[in-house]
This record gives structure tokens, sequence and C-alpha cells, in this order.
């Protein structure tokens, strides 16, 4: 597999292509290279590798996978508290740069920078966000001067980073999840963390090296999580948030002209949608949290046809 690009080299094409994006896209690069260092900080920390031990159990991972249910679904994080407020100190500052954050901010440092409560909140916070509990944030955020929707959202950035850690401790030499052997996860929420994906994409042939023989045709659909970055393999015609799936839901909207695969798919039952490249047309493997950014143009292209988002992010949620 070829190397993957950073943040910056990712942003550095689309800005080369779409100039009309270059300040809104300089004012983001820093979160997402900010995020994307302090994920493979972590990835050494003691406590984020026993964490990943703890949850890597095989039998226990199979049998989740086999019923649907997102590996860290339900799960204490006992332990890792330190980590997320080591994430909060270094990107609140960088996400109060938001105007719809900055009158929260005093709210966001005064939760997720108090030292004596460090267990009770940030560990608190990432399991409600993962567990998919709102009434768990809900009552985080009351009498905290913070909205719910806020809160998650903060959390949803400050986590981020410990998450991506801990599922890049899961995977094998070549990059793969154990949820994609065998076809084992079937669902389009993410296995590890439970999150609808940021943007998908369509793989290229693959050769293997060894034998010089070809292992995979290409174009087989992945989609990737924009929380804790895992990635799996999901079926091309079929709405990873409502299940739907035949021939006729996914509906494809893209730019006229070259596209260099940028898409959006989005499902003609519940109107969600998720970017997708298809990495066929294009040169160079992107990243793809950045790559998600840069086809921001798209998301208001979907917000005039009354689309709605898979998953909100930082551009498109307020
Ligand atoms: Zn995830
Ligand atoms: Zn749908």
């Amino acid at each position: 597999m070829a190397s993957r690009q950073t943040v910056s080299q990712t942003l550095a094409d689309v800005m080369a292509r779409r100039p009309a994006l270059k300040t809104v896209l300089r004012a983001f690069e820093p979160l997402l290279s900010a995020q994307a260092e302090l994920a493979g900080q972590l990835a050494d920390d003691a406590r984020v590798a026993a964490f990943a031990l703890a949850v890597q159990d095989e039998g226990r991972q199979t049998e989740r996978a086999r019923q649907g249910i997102a590996l860290l679904a339900g799960i204490g994080f006992s332990g890792l508290g330190e980590a997320v407020r080591l994430c909060a100190e270094r990107l609140l500052p960088l996400l109060n740069e938001l105007e719809a954050m900055k009158p929260r901010q005093d709210a966001l440092r005064a939760f997720f920078l108090q030292p004596s409560k460090t267990a009770e909140l940030c560990e608190g916070v990432a399991e409600a966000l993962v567990s998919g509990d709102e009434g768990g944030l809900g009552n985080l955020a009351q009498g905290r001067g913070l909205e719910p929707a806020v809160l998650h959202f903060a959390a949803g950035f400050v986590v981020a980073p410990v998450l991506r850690a801990v599922t890049s401790r899961l995977l094998d030499d070549d990059g793969q999840g154990p949820w994609d052997k065998q076809g084992m996860w079937k669902e389009g929420f993410c296995p590890v963390c439970g999150a609808l994906p940021v943007i998908g994409w369509l793989d290229r042939s693959r050769l293997d090296e060894k034998n010089a023989f070809l292992v995979g045709g290409g174009g087989k659909k992945h989609l990737h999580c924009g929380l804790c970055g895992a990635a799996w393999q999901f079926r091309r015609n079929a709405c990873p948030a409502c299940g739907k799936e035949g021939n006729d839901v996914v509906e494809f909207l893209r730019e006229s002209g070259a596209a260099h695969g940028e898409r959006l798919d989005w499902c003609t039952g519940c109107r969600s949608y998720c970017p997708t490249v298809d990495l066929r047309e294009r040169e160079g493997d992107p990243h793809m949290d950045a790559l998600a950014l840069g086809m921001m143009h798209l998301d208001m292209v979907a917000a005039r046809r009354k689309l709605r988002p898979l998953r909100r992010s930082f551009w498109n949620a307020f």
C-alpha cells in the first residue's frame, strides 16, 4: 500500500484544485493536524496500550462483530481520563477558534480540565459518547452551562485522538481490522466506536506483491469513521444510515467536469448522504479526514437539496 498522505498534503492537493476553499481549509487545518498528531503520540501511551489489549480478546471481538455490537459500546473507560484531558488541553484552544464555540469556551475548559474530576467527567463523557448514551451526555452537561449538543460535539472532537490511538493498536500489519475478516461486520456504523462514517471510498485493484497476482479487482466500498479512525467494508448498494438495500437506493451527486472520483452517495430512502471518493479515479492515498473536509463544497450542494450528512463535522455542524 502506498503511504497515506498527511492532513496537510491532502489539503494542499485540494487547495490546488479548488482555490476558492483555501481560506476555510487553512482555518481548519490546524484542528485536523493536531488530532492526527495526538493520535500518533497516544498510540504509544501505556494506559492506551493496556486498554486496547483488554478489549482485544479475540473471541469477544468476533462475538460482538457477529452480533453487530460496536467493540467499545458499553465499556468503561477508566484509566483513559488523563489521555482525554491531555487532548482537551491541546485541542480546546483550537476548537474555540470556531465562532460557534467561542461563547462556550469557559464552560468547556471547566468541564474537561478539572484535575479533581478527570475520571468522572473525561472518562464519563467518553463512555457516553461511544455508547450513544444521549441521556448520560445530557446529565453530564446539566448544571455546567453546556447544551448537550455542544458537549456532544466538543467531546467527539476531544476524545477522537484517544479512540484513534486505541483503534490503531487493533489493526494488523496491513492496516486491516479484525472486523473486516470473513465479512463479519455488516453494519453501516463503526465496528469499534459505533459512529456513522464521515467519508467512504472505493478501493483500487490490489496486487499480491509476493506472487504478482491480482487479489482484488478494486471498486469495493469502505467506510471511514471520523471519530475513532476505523475503516470497514460495506455493501455499495445499501444505505449505512437506514440499512435500505437495492439497486435504486444509493444515488450519486458529483460535479460536472474533473471530479477526481469525488462525489456524494445519498440514500433515496432517508435522504442522508456520505461523501465518497473513488480511488480508481485519482492518484495517491488521501488522508480521509482531510479529504472529507476538502469536499465541503459538496456539503453545501447537499444542504441546498435538503439532504443531511450521515455524520456532522465541525464544518457542517453549526
Ligand atoms: Zn469509530
Ligand atoms: Zn437511508
